[in-house]
């Protein structure tokens, strides 16, 4: 299957095409577009993106949820973000029954899905070997994400999957200036921080939904969904 275009949400203010060329990281760049390349026997007769993966969903959303990274044969593949890998399926399945999504699945770009009061990203666009960006690469990239935090004016709760993601969530509000809590907390699932105080956004800790953790029972559907229904209950 082809992928796509590029989200037409994003086109104008985060100057897609200025993201979707990047190639501020020589190990990632030649990793995405050998993957793009040799694919994987399963999807052979597809064309993958192999380039940065913007977020997507609505710029007004009140909820922001930020992942690691494209999957190699998931987003990398079809230019989504968390779309075509189970990570994905487990994740939009429980937007979907908290009534942030339209729909349960995600198989490719043009398969109807919208997020509703949400938008989905990572604080690194390209997929990583081993799913495992060093660290110069995720602050390579950190300009990105800030790039659409800037646009995400209405954002009042961030859940962030994973460690990785609440790392580089709490460096990126940092850097905006927010007059962040010390000592940093530390993450954990359903973890909660307040930053309304500061002018800033709830964040709320996830385990990511990797098959590491959905199919060792560490993160539940139910758990999931216990942390955007509390997302839900936030913003209201
Ligand atoms: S990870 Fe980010 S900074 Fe690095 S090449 Fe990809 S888009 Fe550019």
């Amino acid at each position: 299957m082809r992928p796509a275009t590029i989200p037409k949400v994003l086109l104008n203010p985060l100057n897609l095409s200025d993201l979707t060329d990047c190639r501020r990281c020589p190990r990632l760049v030649s990793w995405r577009e050998e993957v793009a390349e040799t694919k994987r026997a399963a999807y052979r007769d597809d064309e993958y993106w192999g380039r940065p993966v913007p977020g997507f969903g609505s710029l007004d959303a009140e909820l922001t949820v930020v992942g690691l990274a494209p999957a190699a044969h998931g987003a990398n593949r079809t230019g989504r973000m968390f779309t075509g890998d189970r990570s994905g399926d487990f994740l939009f399945a429980s937007l979907y029954r908290t009534g942030f999504a339209n729909q349960a699945s995600s198989t490719h770009i043009d398969d109807g899905l919208v997020l509703k009061n949400a938008y989905v990203t990572s604080p690194v666009k390209c997929a990583p070997p081993d799913n495992k960006p060093t660290a110069d690469e995720k602050a390579n990239c950190r300009s990105w994400l800030m790039a659409e935090w800037e646009l995400l004016q209405r954002a009042q709760v961030i859940v962030c999957l994973g460690g990785i993601a609440f790392l580089e969530t709490w460096r990126l509000l940092a850097e905006t200036g927010l007059d962040m809590p010390r000592p940093r907390p530390r993450f954990g699932h359903g973890a909660e921080v307040d930053l309304s105080k500061v002018g800033g956004p709830w964040i709320i800790g996830c385990y990511h939904p990797s098959q590491q953790n959905t199919f060792t029972g560490r993160l539940t559907p139910d758990m999931i969904d216990d942390v955007f229904k509390r997302a839900t209950e936030l913003i209201a």
